[in-house]
């Protein structure tokens, strides 16, 4: 019988010893020299404006706005950052300054509502805010007079404006030290701050290193995910190590993104499942030129089999990678890499480098051999710290360094990942994480409902939406629309409720847990019975 731990079988990682003196930015500026370009190839474009700078000078301000920031602002390490914006074009120059400071970064939807955000500040305590105009009246008081404004033009000269006699800031930042703060539910429970070291941001940059194509040019990547979510946060470090040409745009819209193919001879797209979905069915793809088009990453949802099979036979020149990774392990442990290992159907490729795996059967804890179905443990220099200010999730996720991923999965006999189901209580809405726990505390505190329960349900178009269960008091009239109303005004868009089922009870264990399997099965009887 074949082995029950699964480890890469890409090239091993060359990482400075875990407690080296090194930063994150350091270590990838220091990759970037395996380029075979230079830092003049076009580091940033701004798919709106056309505003573009070079590598030379992604460096040069990031050094200047690090320099600015300790010497004005006083921020030093452990200081920690909250950024809330847009994908714009000052975000990865300011990312890239503070990780060199040693501040902890904690970039989060600009989207959020006003709760949100207190919930969010009171796990990372940051003590300065980074904001646009359009939102910084969002922040509790607290930050709102000290909020940096990233659209200012205040901002613009600490980019671009040095000090006389200023030089770049040298902060003896270690491995271990805390870079990042990013927000992900876990397998249970609201939002959570998730920690990750410079050791896991240097380990993700190593293995694209790993990585590194024989190109002719640099790559064009489009990127249509946000910069604050993990995938979006971790490509733009990635881009500096690999001299990748990043076109970002604000939001993602289907039509803005075929004119910034055609405008910029995009070679790569990083994206969500949806987006596919988009390109497959909108025919304004046909209006564009995009034949400069090589190869769409996709990742942070399942891809569907006949997704994939149409985007292929719409574009037959395109190269679809699948990508498979969480918050918790810094974004990609999995992918697939080229068309022999894109061919085999529904995978999300093989382990990344420096990755172990464990699939264990929930119900022993038992390792399990390849072909055999479980939960997904992941151990290695990507998987976060923990959650910052809770130790019990910590632990409850965390064992004996082995990440508990809530993804039902199986290996194949040549170490080929499979993704199945989740039994985390999690909803992904185009790529966007919603937890049920979150909507379904709301809806408690609805005065005309006794109970409620939330869960995934399956969307042609975002993957899945959330779907709500509610018992409402006796003699109340409450319908649908209401419901979905009273949440809506409560949340970012994303995580709206988008259907209602009325139940007279939630069907719950004896130890009162929520039985979302059965909740599925009520979901499909009803889906069926209106057909
Ligand atoms: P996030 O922390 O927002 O990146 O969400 C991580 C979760 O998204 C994983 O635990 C999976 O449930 C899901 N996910 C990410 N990538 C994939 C993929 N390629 N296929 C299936 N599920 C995925």
């Amino acid at each position: 019988r074949a082995t029950r731990t699964f480890h890469s079988l890409k090239p091993p990682l060359h990482l400075p010893p875990p407690n080296a003196t090194i930063s994150a930015p350091s270590y990838i500026l220091s990759l970037r020299r395996n380029s075979p370009w230079s830092d003049s190839v076009t580091a940033l474009i701004d798919s709106a404006t056309g505003r573009h700078l070079s590598y030379a000078e992604f460096i040069h301000r990031s050094e200047t706005l690090a320099s600015n920031l300790a010497s004005l602002f006083a921020l030093s390490k452990y200081d920690t950052a909250l950024i809330l914006s847009p994908n714009l074009l000052h975000v990865p120059i300011l990312h890239f300054a503070l990780l060199s400071l040693g501040v902890v970064v904690s970039p989060t939807n600009p989207l959020a509502t006003r709760s949100e955000l207190t919930r969010i500040i009171r796990l990372s305590k940051p003590t300065i805010a980074f904001a646009t105009s359009a939102v910084v009246n969002k922040l509790p008081d607290e930050f709102r007079h000290g909020t940096v404004l990233i659209d200012s033009p205040e901002f613009e000269s600490l980019i671009t404006a040095s000090r006389p006699g200023a030089k770049p800031e040298r902060v003896e930042v270690s491995q271990s030290d805390v870079a990042a703060i990013l927000y992900s539910s876990g397998t249970t429970g609201k939002v959570k701050g998730v920690m990750l070291t410079h050791r896991n941001l240097t380990a993700m940059a190593g293995a694209y290193d790993v990585f590194r194509a024989q190109r002719e040019k640099p790559a064009v990547f489009l990127y249509t995910m946000p910069f604050f979510h993990v995938f979006g946060f971790t490509l733009s470090l990635r881009a500096v190590v690999l001299l990748e040409t990043v076109v970002l745009m604000e939001r993602f819209g289907l039509r803005r993104a075929v004119e910034a193919i055609e405008r910029f001879r995009v070679t790569h797209i990083a994206g969500v499942p949806s987006m596919l979905v988009a390109m497959i069915k909108d025919d304004v793809t046909a209006a564009y030129d995009l034949s400069s088009l090589e190869c769409v990453a996709c990742g942070g949802a399942p891809l569907g089999k006949d997704t994939a099979a149409a985007f292929k036979s719409k574009f037959p020149k395109v190269l679809v990678l699948q990508g498979y990774g969480l918050t918790e392990s810094t974004a990609g442990v999995a992918r697939t890499s080229n068309p022999e290992e894109t061919s085999r159907c529904s995978t999300t490729g093989k382990l990344m480098p420096g990755v172990e795996a464990k699939i264990v059967n929930p119900h022993t804890g038992q390792p399990m051999f390849p072909a055999e179905q479980g939960e997904l443990w992941l151990r290695g220099p990507s998987i976060m710290k923990g959650y910052v200010g809770d130790p019990e999730a910590t632990s409850a996720t965390l064992v004996d360094g082995w990440l508990k991923t809530g993804d039902l999965c199986y290996f194949d006999h040549d170490g080929f990942l499979y993704v199945l189901d989740r039994f985390k209580d999690l909803i992904k809405y185009k790529g966007y994480q919603v937890a049920p726990a979150e909507l379904e505390e709301l809806l408690h505190s609805h005065l005309e409902i006794n109970d409620a329960a939330v869960i995934p349900y399956p969307d042609e178009e975002a993957g899945q939406v959330p779907m709500a269960f509610v018992v409402r008091k006796p003699q109340s009239s409450l319908h649908e629309a209401e419901i979905i109303d009273f949440v809506a005004k409560q949340v970012a868009p994303y995580k709206k409720i988008r259907r209602v089922i009325f139940v007279d009870s939630i069907p719950k264990n004896a130890a009162g847990k929520i039985l979302r399997k059965d909740l599925n099965t009520i979901a499909l009887e009803r889906s069926i019975s209106r057909l």
